[in-house]
């Protein structure tokens, strides 16, 4: 058992990479504040991962209920279910006092070289300008764990640091948004100090694990908007023939279609490009066969070659591509098992200086 948090309470600044902020969401596309919930839903999911990575159960749609003779799965935990607050709350303060609402941008990017067979036009991709200014996050213990120990969980504070390094925080990270640096480095290898020091070998526990993560850098030439809805634009397109249109829409995000009744969805990576021309990514893909992936599963080894071959197209990333995935031969370093993946995950710098 690792040693608990001294502190119980935790404070950290970081502000938006590039031009693009951080989305957290608003009534009818506008943005009114900075808002906590958006950013716990990322920890929660993060969290949850690591959980799940390290062989720890965790329920769907926080279905645990905590109650007399119950036992409630180990996100629920931390996170809260009916009947249980969470361990830590979680504030973020916007540096700008006087916050300006933010519109969801309108602006877009067409690429000219390309027609869509349906009607001919060029496929438009929007990106969202969002907060740019500094935020702070803070996590304070709120009640102790049910072992008893009043300390704020190792595994949140690993979640938040994966999340920042590797990650994003708040929506719309498929638009560019998200990547957040540190204000102080000091606070960076703070939070990592308080990191859980090794990952538990043995198998993951059912659902989206962080072994099924897979993260990718490089250096992009060239105009960053152009390259990134470029790249949007080739990964579609990779994954057309043979994969089935419901894959292609899963993995890429769909607006739906009321007609055909599709929902809409979101995507499963993440794309943007700092100012300094290095693009950053992660996303998902789970491995295991549990629903509601089961049928995508198959297909996990030509999906995640061809949209990491369109990464390193010669004018995409090229060569500098980096790409990072548990115990599978694309990673950049070679096959490693969770627990030294994880390890090497935590000590290895990720960001470009
Ligand atoms: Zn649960």
């Amino acid at each position: 058992m690792e040693t608990p948090i001294p502190e119980i309470s935790l404070q950290y600044t970081l502000r938006p990479a590039n031009e693009y902020g951080i989305w957290t969401g608003g009534a009818n596309g506008t943005m009114e504040s900075v808002k906590s919930t958006s950013i716990l839903g990322g920890l929660r999911f993060w969290t949850g991962a690591l959980l799940r990575a390290n062989g720890f159960d965790v329920c769907e749609d926080r279905n645990c209920i905590y109650e007399e003779g119950k036992s409630i799965c180990s996100l629920c935990k931390i996170f809260g279910c009916t009947g249980l607050s969470r361990v830590c709350n979680l504030s973020v303060d916007a540096s700008q006092k006087l916050f300006q609402p933010i519109t969801k941008s309108k602006k877009y990017t067409e690429l000219t070289n390309h027609r869509r067979t349906t009607d001919g036009k060029s496929p438009r991709y929007y990106f969202t300008q969002a907060y740019q200014c500094p935020i702070t996050i803070t996590i304070s213990l709120h009640r102790p764990l049910l072992e008893g120990t009043f300390a704020i969980p190792r595994e949140i504070t690993t979640a938040l640091y994966l999340m920042i390094t590797y990650g994003t925080l708040g929506a719309y990270d498929q638009y560019g948004c998200g990547l957040m640096d540190w204000k102080d480095p000091h606070e960076a290898e703070h939070l990592k100090s308080l990191c859980l020091p090794k990952a538990n070998p043995g198998k993951a526990a059912c659902g989206i694990s962080l072994r099924d993560f897979f993260f990718y850098k490089g250096q992009i030439q060239g105009d960053g908007k152009q390259a990134m809805a470029e790249i949007r634009y080739r990964i579609r397109d990779a994954l057309r023939s043979p994969f089935s249109q419901e894959l292609r829409h899963w993995f890429c995000g769909s607006l739906g279609n009321r007609a055909r009744k599709e929902e809409a969805s979101g995507c499963n990576y993440t794309l943007t490009i700092d100012s300094k021309g290095y693009m950053y990514g992660w996303g998902f893909y789970p491995t295991a066969s549990n629903l509601p992936y089961q049928k995508f599963v198959k297909d996990r080894e030509t999906v995640l070659d061809r949209v990491k071959k369109v990464l390193s197209d010669s004018d995409m990333a090229g060569n500098s591509l980096v790409w990072r995935e548990c115990n599978s031969k694309r990673d950049t370093k070679g096959i490693s098992e969770w627990p030294q993946w994880y390890a090497d995950l935590l000590q290895s710098p990720w960001r470009m200086a």
